[in-house]
């Protein structure tokens, strides 16, 4: 059972939350987020109905979620849940894009790409200063050096970051870098330690599919860090494996409008760790916009053919200006908007052609 707490409840009100649920032998779990604090019980939860906690004060309403996955679940949040970053929203009605290289390599690569970024009308910048890579003889990443040079080159264009953290022993640097996103990648969407530890803090956190794991094992990742009070959780499909060798992953379309049937946090789209190939990321983005993402994250580079890392998937500056020009027509067909700092106004285009 989930107890919903009113954003003012105040601390006895939670007390005396708990020690009823206590007092019915049951476990609780607090999760105290920036807005509210929801009270889990966990154990037999037959013993508790809705009634015996209602009429308490500070408790907005509390009810049975049959779901494994609770804080998440939509069936107690049934508004979508809209993620303030740095003053851009994810997960209302504009479709936001974040664009930017693979990885961060040089500051004048950066200033290329985030200019490029911004020019595009795209609101949010991406770029990898910690990469995973499946060689250790890779390019592993410029580290903190990558993530200044992230942070300087978007800043010129008023861009907020995303970032990807492998490692919690890097979580404050993050924090004192003002990483504005920090991005759980595909191959730790199921490392629990860390996503506890991003649960302790006030930054939304991007939680990228793992690239073999179901829905529901998806959602319980997104539940650690939920449990662990931060509520700002953005899931990115990014491609699952399967027997297809024809491109890099499956992009699981499906995955989109299911999500939004199961949570109520907002759903993004990776078309390029998709596909793996420049040319299949308009469709695959087009596709994810029209199946009802809030987002994508795309892979742009001044230069692809010098990219130090996922050369072949990398948009140029012209063409990803071109996929954001087809976005905003796909995005209005489904009733949206293409979230974009310098696009005209929906009202202003049809003004135009009027
Ligand atoms: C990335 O976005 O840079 C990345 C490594 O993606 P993924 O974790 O989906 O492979
Ligand atoms: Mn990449």
């Amino acid at each position: 059972m989930i107890i919903v707490m009113h954003p003012d409840a105040r601390q006895a009100d939670i007390a005396a939350v708990e020690a009823k649920i206590r007092a019915h032998g049951l476990d609780v779990h607090i999760s105290r987020g920036t807005e509210r604090t929801l009270i889990g019980a966990v154990g037999d939860e037959r013993k508790l109905d809705p009634e015996m906690f209602d009429p308490l004060p500070g408790v907005e309403r509390s009810l049975h979620i049959l779901k494994p996955y609770k804080l998440v679940a939509r069936e107690w949040h049934k508004a979508s849940t809209v993620i303030d970053v740095a003053g851009v929203k994810i997960g209302g009605d504009d479709v936001q894009v974040i664009g930017g290289p693979c990885s961060v390599e040089t500051p004048p690569q950066m200033d290329a790409a985030a200019a490029a970024v911004a020019a595009a009308g795209a609101r949010l910048m991406r770029g990898g200063a910690f990469k995973p890579r499946t060689s250790p003889y890779a390019f592993q990443g410029k580290g903190v050096e990558g993530l200044t040079m992230l942070k300087d080159a978007a800043g010129k264009h008023g861009l907020p970051i995303v970032t990807e953290l492998m490692d919690v022993r890097m979580l404050d640097t993050f924090l004192a870098q003002g990483v504005d996103v920090i991005q759980i990648g595909t191959r730790n969407m199921q490392n629990f330690d860390l996503l506890k530890e991003v649960g302790k803090v006030d930054v939304p956190v991007i939680l990228k599919r793992g690239m073999s794991a179901t829905i529901a094992e998806w959602l319980m990742a997104a539940e650690y860090v939920a449990a662990g009070g931060n509520h700002k959780i953005i899931l990115c499909e990014r491609g699952i494996r399967t027997f297809e060798t024809a491109y890099r992953n499956v992009l699981d379309v499906t995955a989109v409008p299911v999500l939004k049937k199961e949570t109520h946090l907002p759903v993004i789209v990776d078309p390029s760790h998709a596909g793996g190939k420049a040319w299949m990321v308009p469709a695959l983005s087009c596709a994810a916009v029209a199946a009802g993402a809030d987002g994508l994250l795309i892979e742009v580079h001044p230069c692809p053919t010098e990219a130090w890392c996922d050369a072949d998937q990398a948009l140029t500056p012209a063409e990803f200006a071109a996929l954001m020009t087809r976005l905003d027509a796909v995005a209005r067909a489904v009733g949206r908007t293409l979230g974009a700092s310098s696009r005209p106004a929906a009202a202003d285009v049809e003004t135009a052609f009027a």
